[in-house]
């Protein structure tokens, strides 16, 4: 059923119609902050309208919309397949850009703007395996969910931290499809395409530290600057050397890396540590990481500051105890005039690597290229799909294009762009695990 139902399609059309709705999507206007995500929910509305698709709208705020949209399915395969998608994109530097990064340009098979990566091009594959389920009435054994989420780019709480508050019933499904795995065309310097499925990610565990002391005139030192003692705290924790900590998630992608002889060696702990020094990436998924971010003290030259702040982006490897970590903290800086106050934090169980929509997503990644290689992998950033997880739901990260040198990296960064041929590939990877898990 489903073969025929993928060969029945115009898979070039289709490619052109998506290249000109992701070059009209990146113009929305969703940059968040503010997010004004409602743009982004009306503009898929509009789209729905056409097809004939009912949709609902969800949100704390007038601006701050969530669309959610279902295909029922009978249901003999049980519950729902969410098809996520967050419609929020981070700001831009113009001034280092080279196309306008609200343009929505094509050029040199390429559509460029903020969001082409991170995420709104994964939100129109999304959608286009969505209409085509509408467009030929492709039967479904389960419910068909599109959801085009506000707020992922900000914590989430004007979009699926709202949903879990105040919409628990909407998250119900049996599996998701998000961000948070996307596949590159080479893999630690082998031209090898290589899919990767996100199954977990860290915890983010974001803090500020700040203290107090007394103020006065620059030529009269105190002896509790506020300032000294920030600077102090913030050496103790730039020399904390913690350990290697190797989860079974990052242990079995580097176990397959070395199945399909990317790797030399088997991932024995001292070879995993070697491998993560010369590579800042590969040492964060090993570590609980930390990340001096802003820092903040005075007002004049000669004024010494009543008071100083800094905030660290600690990220914790899955499963870590945040309040062992937060002991931790404390007892590195040993010093009751610190005060740290917990801004955010999160963390959630990794997906199971033995469902059967992850046997699918392999088939099919692997189907449509061959010689690729697909591998679980573990996000040091985290996405929405925390959120299924920590409610028991098996949630993947499986954006299933192969970025290029052109594209890597690009995401949160300048000139961000995705192929054209991606969209193709990313097209019909996605629709054919759809039809797999929910035909
Ligand atoms: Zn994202």
């Amino acid at each position: 059923m489903s073969d025929s139902s993928n060969s029945a399609i115009n898979w070039d059309k289709l490619t052109e119609e998506a290249t000109n709705l992701l070059s009209d999507y990146l113009r929305v206007d969703t940059i968040n902050p503010p997010g004004n995500e409602t743009r982004a929910a009306k503009w898929f509305g509009k789209i729905l309208d056409t097809e004939g698709i009912e949709y609902e709208m969800y949100g704390p705020t007038e601006s701050r919309q969530s669309l959610v949209a279902k295909l029922d399915g009978d249901g003999s395969r049980g519950d729902g397949l969410i098809l996520l998608n967050h419609t929020d994109v981070v700001p831009f530097e113009r001034e280092h850009w080279t196309k306008e990064p609200m343009g929505g340009e094509v050029s040199n098979g390429f559509i460029w703007g903020r969001g082409a990566i991170d995420m709104k091009g994964m939100g129109i594959i999304e959608l286009i395996t969505f209409l085509l389920h509408k467009r030929h009435n492709l039967p479904l054994k389960r419910d068909l969910i599109f959801m085009a989420i506000a707020d992922e780019e900000a914590g989430s709480s004007f979009g699926v931290e709202y949903f879990d508050r105040e919409h628990p019933e909407l998250l119900e499904c049996a599996y998701v499809i998000n961000e948070g795995g996307c596949g590159t065309s080479e893999i630690l310097g082998h031209d090898r395409p290589t899919f990767n499925i996100g199954v977990s990610e860290k915890g983010p565990f974001w803090v500020t530290l700040k203290t107090i002391g007394t103020p006065g005139h620059g030529s009269v030192p105190t002896t509790d600057n506020a300032a000294v003692k920030l600077v102090s705290a913030l050496e103790k924790i730039s020399n904390w050397n913690r350990p290697i900590i190797q989860t079974p998630e990052v242990v079995e992608y580097f176990q397959q890396l070395h199945d399909h002889g990317i790797l030399e060696e088997p991932p024995s702990p001292e070879y995993l540590e070697k491998l993560a020094e010369g590579n800042p990436r590969l040492k964060s998924l090993q570590t609980n990481s930390i990340s001096l971010t802003t820092v903040n003290a005075g007002v004049k030259m000669n004024v010494i500051p009543a008071s100083a702040s800094a905030t660290l982006d600690c990220r914790l490897v899955p499963g870590y105890d945040r309040e062992k970590f937060m002991t931790e903290l404390e007892e590195i800086i040993n010093d009751p005039d610190v005060e740290i106050t917990r801004e955010f934090e999160s963390s959630t169980p990794p997906s199971r690597m033995d469902t059967e929509l992850y046997e699918i997503m392999v088939a099919a990644a692997k189907e449509a290229v061959e010689d690729s290689i697909v591998l679980p992998s573990v996000s040091t950033g985290f996405t929405d799909s925390r959120v299924f997880r920590r409610r028991g739901t098996p949630a993947y990260g499986f954006v299933p294009f192969l970025l290029g040198d052109q594209e890597v990296g690009r995401g949160h960064g300048n000139d961000e762009c995705v192929s054209i041929e991606n969209i193709k590939l990313g097209m019909q990877v996605l629709h054919k695990t759809v039809r797999n898990i929910c035909g």
